[in-house]
């Protein structure tokens, strides 16, 4: 019994499926009630334009801002809003606040950003996926291709014909359509390219190996080939290094987004990035180059 084996125990993970159930409908009340308080949180991660090294756009990472002040991360609610479904309604205020704050970036002058965010198999298969992201657009006066939704490569195989249904719809819309995640699941060639989208985005994974591991660099450099044979720009995501954007840059990559231009910031730390003008260590780093 986790009682008895005193205050250390590893009750968490000995507690029965019974136990871990109502921790989970507890959780599940948590998120429920938190979006109707306001507690979540957009953050803007800068997509940086390699060619000039100025910030072209972002990404919105969903947070949680908790009671107690702590700031949870999307792995620790997303999953569990995605089986309960709240992900639908929690996805289409992500929708409408990342418009609301690319507005707000619009009027201040910064008309060329383009908004990333992320959506779920759950919420893309929903009922009227299409009229959340037009009514968003049309509320906050946003042209569509500032919009651009990142969908994954496995979600999109669950059912690929109804998929290309769907991001028709979309493309008709006219927002830009991204794989995240691209490279860890695999959804061949054909479907590929009958998919509508603009964008690959190379997996982490490959990119946090790529000066180190021969099979990571041959993986993203041929995720790069391909996504320029079949006219699609290729962003790197989880760039840390120096060498690891030195890398990418040789090989032509179109974007890049890490840790090593900027973390995930605040809106309003986010609008001071755009403020500096470019994205700080790797401007510096080119200015040092040529000698600025
Ligand atoms: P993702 O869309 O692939 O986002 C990239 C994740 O990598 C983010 O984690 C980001 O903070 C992190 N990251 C960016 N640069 C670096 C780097 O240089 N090094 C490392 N180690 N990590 C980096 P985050 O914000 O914790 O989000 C995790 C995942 O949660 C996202 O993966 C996405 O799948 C999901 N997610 C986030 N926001 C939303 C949302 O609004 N809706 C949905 N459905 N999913 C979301
Ligand atoms: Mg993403
Ligand atoms: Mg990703
Ligand atoms: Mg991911």
């Amino acid at each position: 019994q986790a009682k008895e084996q005193g205050r250390n125990c590893f009750c968490f993970y000995t507690a029965d499926m019974n136990a871990r159930a109502l921790a989970l409908l507890d959780l599940e009340r948590a998120v429920r009630r938190a979006l109707e308080r306001g507690e979540f949180v957009l953050h803007y991660q800068a997509k940086v334009d390699l060619r000039n090294g100025l910030v072209c756009g972002a990404e919105a990472l969903i947070r949680w801002r908790r009671e107690n002040g702590t700031l949870e991360s999307p792995a620790n609610f997303i999953p569990l809003a995605e089986k309960s479904g709240l992900i639908v309604s929690l996805g289409a205020w992500v929708i409408d606040e990342a418009c609301r704050q690319l507005r707000s970036w619009r009027d201040a002058g910064w008309g060329d950003l383009c908004l990333a965010v992320n959506v779920s198999a759950r919420q893309f298969f929903a009922g009227d996926f299409h009229g959340v992201v037009s009514d968003a657009l049309h509320r906050h006066g946003i042209p569509a291709q500032c919009l651009e939704l990142e969908v994954t490569e496995s979600m999109l195989m669950e059912d690929p014909e109804r998929t290309i249904a769907i991001l028709h719809r979309l493309k008709q819309i006219g927002v830009k359509l991204s794989l995240d995640d691209f490279g860890t699941g695999y959804s061949g060639f054909a479907y590929l390219s009958r998919f509508p989208i603009d964008t690959l985005k190379i997996d982490q994974s490959f990119v946090r190996n790529i000066v180190v591991e021969p099979e990571a660099a041959m993986i993203a450099v041929s995720i790069i080939d391909l996504a320029h044979r079949m006219r699609l720009s290729v962003v790197a995501e989880g760039v840390e290094t120096e060498a690891q954007l030195g890398y990418l840059k040789s090989k032509d990559c179109d974007q890049m987004q890490g840790y090593f231009f900027a973390k995930p910031l605040p809106a309003d730390q986010f609008l001071g990035l755009l403020q500096d003008g470019k994205c700080l260590p790797y401007a510096r780093t080119l200015e040092e180059k040529e000698g600025r």
